[in-house]
């Protein structure tokens, strides 16, 4: 073969193959500093918001800085406003008016707020073999032997009756003390080696150790457990029964680090999906400086990871009476609103990991450092539990993204029969939506500390930045 003809071959394959840049390609010298200071920013943020409500409390109080107001029933807005609704303190709806009329529809980006966790039972405290423990429930997907032997950190509420709320965070502080549960010796794991994984460890297992010195009385029984809630009562006034309306999960006390010796990896707990609540935020609060064409709308939901039930999950009708209100206040017909509607249902893919490479199909994986993952369906199996977005707005989204220069590859979640997942795409799709998945890439989903690129992070703020300024 000719070099000339070589050349030419070149050209062609150039032309007319998708290739899937690395982002240390992609991006300018500049834009990875850019990139890696945009991670400070998001390590701060998981560092304070490791619960859906210390989520929605820290992005309030960016949105209150950068002069967003409580959205108001029965109020008109025009172009330029901003507000939001909190959801009890869980979910939050942002809004920033663009110039077009809400008929011509909205741009929706909707990341969650939850992560997986051990919640304690509403009957957590007993005593036992001299030592005080927390009764649990594990929240959304986990493997349980992950959280055995992890240092933990309690986080949460307590309600008396009288309504007052008492935040707990307990673990944070370098001088707090930490939680704790325990795991088998090797020594004496004969039997339990032999069980397979999802059977050695059980949700019954999974108790909290929280103290072991009996309170001081020869008589009294139950002496270490009394011990423990006349501490609690000291501290917090609360008696046992107060136990019963609180909200008290375990979460990892380990902070968010750079991982590797070139730091381009950031290790944390709830990267899923806070990975996409900061850039998607962060998005808002860019977008709100401008005036945008169209009417742009964040949704920080919760309880993803259970399914997105309950009046702040995303099956609620909490979202949608906000926008029927919206835009029957701006006298638009809603019906038309959503039906032209654009939505990115941001949340994370999983990393292809050679560890283990025969779970995924390499030629549709998402790789770490290659920018955000479209996804044009998720679900199980034969695309069941699936919103599968249309390929003509698969289409619209990549014009977008080539347009602003955000690096995407499209992905979906391992091997066709291996398994699957899915997002709140398909409660969004219900409302006649346009929707399609567009995240970050983890290494270690769902671990209690999950591995993402801080180049995919800076890429998907960029991503959402770019839908919200569509023409
Ligand atoms: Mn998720
Ligand atoms: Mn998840």
């Amino acid at each position: 073969m000719s070099k000339e003809s070589k050349t030419k071959a070149e050209a062609l394959k150039e032309k007319l193959f998708a290739e899937n840049k690395n982002a240390y390609e992609f991006c300018t010298d500049a834009e990875i500093k850019k990139a890696d200071k945009y991670c400070d920013g998001y390590m701060k943020f998981l560092n304070c918001a490791k619960t859906e409500r210390e989520s929605v409390e820290k992005t309030v109080e960016m949105l209150k800085k950068a002069g967003f107001s409580p959205f108001e029933y029965g109020k008109k807005y025009k172009a330029g406003d901003k507000v939001y609704l909190n959801n009890r303190g869980k979910a939050l709806y942002i809004t920033v008016f663009g110039k077009k009329s809400l008929e011509e529809g909205l741009s929706i980006a909707a990341a969650h707020n939850d992560s997986p966790r051990i919640d304690l039972k509403q009957c957590p405290l007993y005593e036992e073999s001299g030592m005080a423990f927390f009764k649990t429930h594990y929240y959304g997907g986990i493997k349980k032997y992950q959280w055995v032997t992890v240092p933990l950190a309690l986080h949460g509420v307590m309600v008396k009756e009288n309504g007052e709320i008492i935040n707990v965070c307990i673990g944070e502080d370098e001088s707090d003390p930490l939680f704790y549960i325990t795991d088998l010796l090797p020594h004496l794991g004969k039997d339990q080696e032999a069980k397979t994984l999802g059977k050695a460890f059980t949700g019954e297992n999974l108790n909290i150790l929280v103290g072991s010195i009996p309170y001081d009385d020869e008589k009294i029984s139950e002496k270490i457990k009394l011990n423990i809630l006349s501490l609690l009562n000291e501290k917090y006034g609360v008696t046992e029964e107060d136990l019963v309306s609180s909200e008290l999960c375990l979460v990892p006390a380990a902070k968010a680090r750079d991982i590797g010796f070139d730091r381009s990896m950031i290790g944390a707990y709830g990267h899923d999906d806070r990975v996409c609540v900061y850039p998607i935020v962060t998005a808002a609060l860019e977008i709100a400086k401008t005036v945008p064409e169209y009417t742009c709308v964040t949704i920080l939901a919760d309880k993803e990871e259970i399914g997105s039930e309950g009046n702040t999950g995303m099956q609620s009708f909490a979202f949608e009476n906000m926008l029927v209100e919206m835009a029957l206040n701006a006298k638009a017909n809603p019906r038309k609103m959503f039906e032209n509607s654009k939505c990115l249902s941001a949340d994370v893919n999983a990393a292809y990991d050679p560890n283990y490479a025969e779970v995924y199909e390499a030629r549709n994986s998402s790789y770490i450092n290659k920018g955000v993952a479209l996804t044009k369906f998720t679900g199980a199996r034969g695309k069941s539990s699936t919103n599968d977005a249309h390929a003509e707005y698969v289409a619209l989204v990549r014009k977008i993204f080539n347009k602003n220069k955000v690096l995407w590859q499209a992905c979906e979640l391992g091997k066709v029969d291996q398994g699957g997942g899915g997002t709140v795409a398909m409660y969004i799709s219900k409302m006649n939506v346009d929707v399609i998945d567009v995240g970050v890439s983890v290494l270690s989903m769902h671990a209690p500390y999950e591995v993402v690129s801080k180049a995919d992070v800076y890429m998907a703020h960029k991503a959402f930045y770019a839908f919200f300024g569509r023409e």
